[in-house]
């Protein structure tokens, strides 16, 4: 199959370059996923982006609906954002010293969630990483909560599995995760309250924090559930406050994305802590953390909770944030939204006449296509996620990269679009899907 593919011909630029990047990076990647190991075949080497389109090494013009898994919501190349990114470079890359930039960003960043101040950092690890100390150094007590299938990135402590049992203790993740590390972490199924329940029932006095994902996106698009009139996250919130633990809202993937401010913006849920990455970097290594000053006031130098970092806030990439936020006007979003909801008609559409079973779950404009079972009617948590037929989605996936069009190359992820999405890259989705959607059927 593989050799078949534009750009993936045994001769072609991207198995030329992957062989090489094999020899001087571990699997030829910078970030697994990117190595196409659960699709198979070749990742494509992109040479250059614009708009809602990636052009590899071979030239071939492909339209992304991974967006950088994320940040790019002006697509790619916004003339704007490359004005802004050149002027700041121009004046220099980094001083380690204050800047009136970063400020831009963080009070961008206050303007549109309800967190009162910000510590900018460079990823959305670091940004989980550091905000779980905060709440530990806050609440001087060791254990946290997380649910199973939410990934925060890859903070020791946060890379775990779950054990078997409803709200059970973590194993590590990955080697080199030691079992100390994991010890204090609690993983529940999500959408599962009884599971937090039982979580908060017999470790509610050591639980320093609880952190989900505002709306899961990590194992494919998985809503927060509503039962009788009340959403998961008010019920996350509410159950912290009870305990006395604080409530951290994990926005880096759909912070700035699913609306002007997240999922926030869907269910209004008012976190203690919460986690931004992603869009607000413009494309660039920008992440944050924020909450009511009170509690942000115990971070150094104000507080004793140590956290620091040489290139955070780094005037290029909060100068591409700030503006990026900028042009994220109510416009764009309504855009992204009516192109995710063209996307995942004409899919189930075509998926349907061919008859093969799925389900589609959509936040906002993030959505994701889960090639499950028949019996399958919604995807509410890991568990049920992990049914798919992910050969499907192989197969889905190969079909629609022959035709020029890039997906996600993991059955696990979200779908992304960007205000350039125009209708010449949507068609060229949509005349791409009945022939994928045969593909999945075989
Ligand atoms: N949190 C969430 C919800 C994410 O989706 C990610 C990355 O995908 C992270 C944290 C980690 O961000 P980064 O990859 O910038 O470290």
């Amino acid at each position: 199959m593989t050799a078949t593919q534009p750009g993936t011909a045994l001769d072609s630029a991207s198995v030329a370059a992957f062989a090489r990047a094999q020899e001087v990076i571990p699997g030829g990647v910078n970030s697994p996923v990117r190595a196409f190991r659960s699709v198979g075949g070749t990742p494509r080497f992109i040479a250059r982006a614009k708009g809602p389109y990636l052009y590899d090494v071979d030239g071939n013009e492909l339209v992304d609906l991974i967006c950088s898994w994320g940040p790019m919501l002006l697509g790619h190349a916004h003339p704007e954002v490359l004005d802004a990114v050149m002027s700041a470079a121009q004046h220099g890359t980094s001083y380690g010293a204050p800047t009136e930039a970063e400020v831009d960003l963080a009070a961008a960043i206050i303007d549109r969630t309800p967190v009162e101040m910000v510590r900018l950092v460079s990823s959305g690890t670091e940004a989980t990483m550091s905000v779980l100390r905060l709440a530990r150094g806050i609440t001087g007590r060791d254990k946290i909560v997380k649910f199973a299938g939410c990934y925060h990135g890859h903070v020791d402590s946060l890379l775990v599995s779950a054990g078997s049992g409803v709200a059970t203790l973590a194993i590590p993740g990955s080697p080199g995760v030691t079992e100390a590390t994991t010890a204090d972490t609690i993983v529940c199924e999500y959408n599962d309250r009884a599971a937090v329940r039982e979580a908060f029932a017999t470790y509610g006095d050591q639980i320093a924090c609880l952190i989900t994902e505002a709306a899961a996106g990590n194992m494919g698009v998985v809503p927060p559930g509503v039962e009788d009139g009340a959403g998961f996250n008010t019920f996350l919130a509410e159950i912290c406050r009870e305990h006395g633990a604080l409530f951290i809202s994990d926005e880096v993937m759909t912070g700035f994305r699913v609306t002007a401010s997240g999922q926030f913006g869907l269910d209004g849920v008012v976190p203690d802590l919460m986690t931004f990455g992603k869009v607000m970097g413009g494309g660039f290594p920008a992440a944050a953390f924020g909450g009511r000053a009170e509690l942000m006031h115990s971070l150094a130098p104000v507080g004793g909770v140590y956290q620091a970092g040489t290139l955070s806030g780094n005037p290029v990439a909060s100068a591409a944030g700030a503006t990026t936020l900028r042009l994220a006007t109510p416009e764009v979003y309504a855009h992204v939204d009516r192109a995710a909801a063209l996307l995942q008609r004409e899919v189930a559409d075509a998926l349907g006449k061919v008859g093969v079973p799925h389900v589609i779950q959509t936040v906002g404009n993030m959505f994701s296509v889960f090639f499950v079972g028949e019996d399958v009617e919604a995807v509410p948590d890991y568990a049920t996620a992990s049914t798919q037929v992910t050969a499907r989605y192989a197969a889905f996936f190969h079909s629609m990269l022959d035709a020029g069009v890039y997906l996600p190359p993991s059955a696990y992820e979200s779908w992304f679009l960007s205000s350039a999405h125009d209708d010449r890259a949507l068609d060229r989705v949509v005349s791409a899907l009945p022939a994928a959607a045969a593909a999945a059927a075989e």
